[in-house]
């Protein structure tokens, strides 16, 4: 059989068999492996139930783990915090966040630099993180 490239990785290898798109390496492995997880969760109302009821029996025998997670990672808390508010906002549309045309020129605003999670409002899409520095020629 002819090599292709994998789905994850895009090395090339050589599959064992026609259905093959994830090569061996670990990370690929766990990466087909929350794929099929993904799109059983989506489809299998049963798997689904069930995936719950483990979790819940999970969360049950270690119920401090999320304080723990958030302490360990505070920047991911953070940022789940500030997309959660944003969640919050799209369900009351009236106060949801908009496009403004802001005069660069008065947008000299301190309060405007540093990191900042961009969230698409319309198409779904992961967050990605930007950072807002002063415009040359900007002085406040
Ligand atoms: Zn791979």
């Amino acid at each position: 059989m002819d090599p292709i490239p994998c789905a994850c990785c895009d090395t090339f290898f050589i599959p064992r068999n026609k259905r093959q798109q994830f090569c061996s390496k670990p990370a690929c492995q766990r990466a087909r492996k929350a794929l099929w997880q993904k799109q059983k969760l989506a489809t299998d109302p049963e798997y689904r139930k069930g995936q719950r009821l483990a979790n819940q029996k999970w969360l049950a025998n270690n119920p401090d783990y999320w304080k723990k997670y958030r302490k360990r990672n505070p920047e991911k808390a953070y940022r789940n915090r500030a997309l959660q508010r944003i969640r919050n906002q799209r369900e009351q549309p009236d106060k949801a966040i908009g496009i403004a045309k802001i005069d660069v020129r008065k947008a000299c605003n301190q309060s405007l630099l540093g990191k900042f999670w961009l969230v698409p409002t319309i198409a779904k899409m992961d967050p990605i993180k930007i950072f807002i520095t002063t415009a040359p020629g900007c002085s406040s």
